[in-house]
Parts: C-alpha cells; structure tokens; sequence
C-alpha cells in the first residue's frame, strides 16, 4: 500500500548490494531504494533512512580473489593484526604451535626467548 507521497517510489528488487530502507512519513510504507547520491557517487540517503549492508556483501580476507574489498596499507596493518595477533595473548600455552600455523603465511622465524619476552609486552600492552 502506497500513499500519495510515496507512490512514486519503486521498491528494488535486487538486495544483493547495500541500500537504504526508507519509512514515508505518511503512511509509514517502507521502501527499499538505491538512488544515486550527490552527482552520482555512492548512494543517497534521507534523514530517518537506514542503511543496509546484505550480509556477506563485506568480506575480508589476505587473498584478494576471496575480498570483496580492497585493503589500504593501514587496512592491511589492521587486518594482519586481527588475524594474527589479537587473539594470541589467549594462547599463551600453545604459542609455539600457533607461530608454526602461521609459518604457513610468512617467513620463517625462529622464537627465542627474548623475543619471545618483547612479544608478549607488545600483545599484551
Ligand atoms: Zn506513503
């Protein structure tokens, strides 16, 4: 049911990418719009719209063929910490086998002591 306000809006078909649920302030119809935004860059958004993100539409990963985004060398940075270090101060016992896991990644290093020392005052700061 469509009011005389938002008669003229269509709802997308195509959920696969992100888009804006849009609520008419006079019969309180929601739409699903993807309109272009200002001179046709990204998507336009009205106040009281909500965003949507498909689920799936966002996925990281090392290996470009399996992203869906493109990483900056910050992004990077940051996602090569959450993969591999985040969760490492919870793995204190099995440290050694976790560094041979991801040996599989990168280059082979050898954890002696003292570095071993300056990793856990640096993941666990
Ligand atoms: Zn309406």
């Amino acid at each position: 049911m469509s009011c005389n306000k938002c008669k003229h809006l269509l709802d997308i078909q195509d959920l696969s990418s992100p888009y804006v649920i849009r609520e008419c302030s006079d019969c309180n119809r929601k739409i699903n719009l993807r309109e272009a935004g200002d001179n046709g860059h990204g998507i336009k958004m009205e106040k009281g719209d909500q965003f949507i993100f498909p689920k799936n539409f966002i996925k990281m990963s090392a290996n470009p063929l399996k992203s869906t985004v493109r990483l900056s060398k910050g992004g990077l940075e940051w996602f090569a910490k959450l993969i591999f270090v985040n969760d490492l101060p919870t793995k204190r016992e099995s440290i050694q086998e976790e560094i041979k896991k991801n040996g599989n990644y990168s280059a082979y290093f050898q954890m002696t002591p003292q570095l071993e020392k300056e990793f856990w005052q640096f993941t666990t700061k």
